[in-house]
């Protein structure tokens, strides 16, 4: 069985960051990136225009900004496998890596499989319909599309991430409605007293989304009441998708501590986790940032904790 010092699970910016350090520290990563556990590349791969990550003043398409990560892990030796992980022993040390085709023995090992935003299945939102031709699971990547500016923006869901994403949509959008399938959010009491009283939000209580619909792009929402059953039609330039994050651990139940929501704990500013020379980066351990520049510091630091890690213990 092959042995490396490094091990890297995933390939969103995490990952590649991760590999690409590794690398240059001489620890020759391998990296599984992945096949059917999400796409290859990471979220990035299924969105459009990437406007805020810096060095691309012009904005640059997602999957061209993860070829180019992949890319530059490549320039530097990292082996790539497009294989699965589906399971982990760290129990043993060297630890174990099952892939769906082969199996790798490493002194340390990076986690950085991320998170899939939830959506939900409804006529219209699927991809090649109006995903991403106005519908969206990420306000703070989206809202400031001209799409959205100036128009009437709609929100899913009722936990913070509902209220966060409502809040910052006020900036672009003309009104910004939350559809609610109940009569009260779960959110936290301050987020939800600041949603409330904000003049530009209002809340369709009771509601569910029946379908989406347009023509280029989204134009209008079909909702339903639930306790009339009555539909309504509105036109709506914006749909964005708020009910959370599934972090991609399913594989590490039993091995690493994880909190209740399936995120990776780490000990506070560093990538260390439970297990020592287990390291995790990117949303798969961040439930509050979720951006692709934060993931792509948190793999280099993964890195570099994992290389001092490594070296300390020679
Ligand atoms: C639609 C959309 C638009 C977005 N737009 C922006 C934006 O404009 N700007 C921005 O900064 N952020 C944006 N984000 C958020 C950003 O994509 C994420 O924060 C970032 O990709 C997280 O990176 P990551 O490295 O943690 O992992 P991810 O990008 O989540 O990638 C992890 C990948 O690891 C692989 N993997 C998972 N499990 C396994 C396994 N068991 N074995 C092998 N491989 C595995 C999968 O291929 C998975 O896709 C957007 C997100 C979405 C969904």
């Amino acid at each position: 069985m092959q042995r490396r010092k490094v091990v890297i699970i995933g390939s969103g910016p995490a990952a590649y960051t991760a590999a690409i350090y590794a690398a240059r520290s001489n620890l020759a990563p391998l990296l599984y990136e992945g096949f059917f556990s999400g796409v290859p590349g990471g979220q990035l791969m299924t969105t459009t225009e990437v406007e805020n990550y810096p060095g691309f003043p012009e904005g640059v398409k997602g999957p061209e900004l993860m070829q180019k990560f992949r890319k530059q892990a490549e320039r530097f030796d990292a082996t790539i496998l497009t294989e699965d992980v589906r399971s982990v022993d760290l129990k043993r040390y060297p630890f174990l890596v099952k892939g769906s085709e082969t199996e790798v023995e490493t002194e340390a090992l990076i986690v950085a499989t991320g998170a899939s935003a939830k959506r939900l299945d409804i006529p219209g939102t699927r991809e090649g319909e109006f995903w991403q031709k106005g519908v969206t699971a990420c306000a703070i990547c989206d809202a400031a599309a001209p799409i959205f500016r100036d128009k009437d923006l709609y929100v899913i869901g009722g936990g913070d991430t509902a209220m966060e994403e409502a809040l910052f949509l006020t900036k672009y959008g003309k009104r910004v409605f939350i559809v609610h399938r109940r009569d009260a959010f779960r959110a936290t009491k301050l987020l939800a007293e600041r949603v409330l009283h904000h003049p530009k939000i209002e809340v369709i209580w009771n509601h569910v989304l029946l379908k989406a619909e347009g023509d280029e792009v989204l134009r209008r929402i079909v909702l339903k009441n639930v306790q009339t059953e009555q539909e309504m039609m509105r036109e709506a330039a914006g749909l964005f998708f708020a009910i959370g994050h599934r972090p991609n651990t399913s594989f590490l139940t039993g091995q690493l501590e994880l909190y209740e929501s399936g995120y990776i704990k780490v000990k506070p500013g560093t990538t260390f986790a439970s297990v020592e020379g287990v390291f995790a980066a990117g949303d798969v351990q961040d439930p509050f940032y979720r951006q692709a520049v934060t993931a792509a510091g948190s793999g280099c630091m993964a890195a570099m904790d994992a290389e001092k890690w490594l070296s300390a213990k020679e």
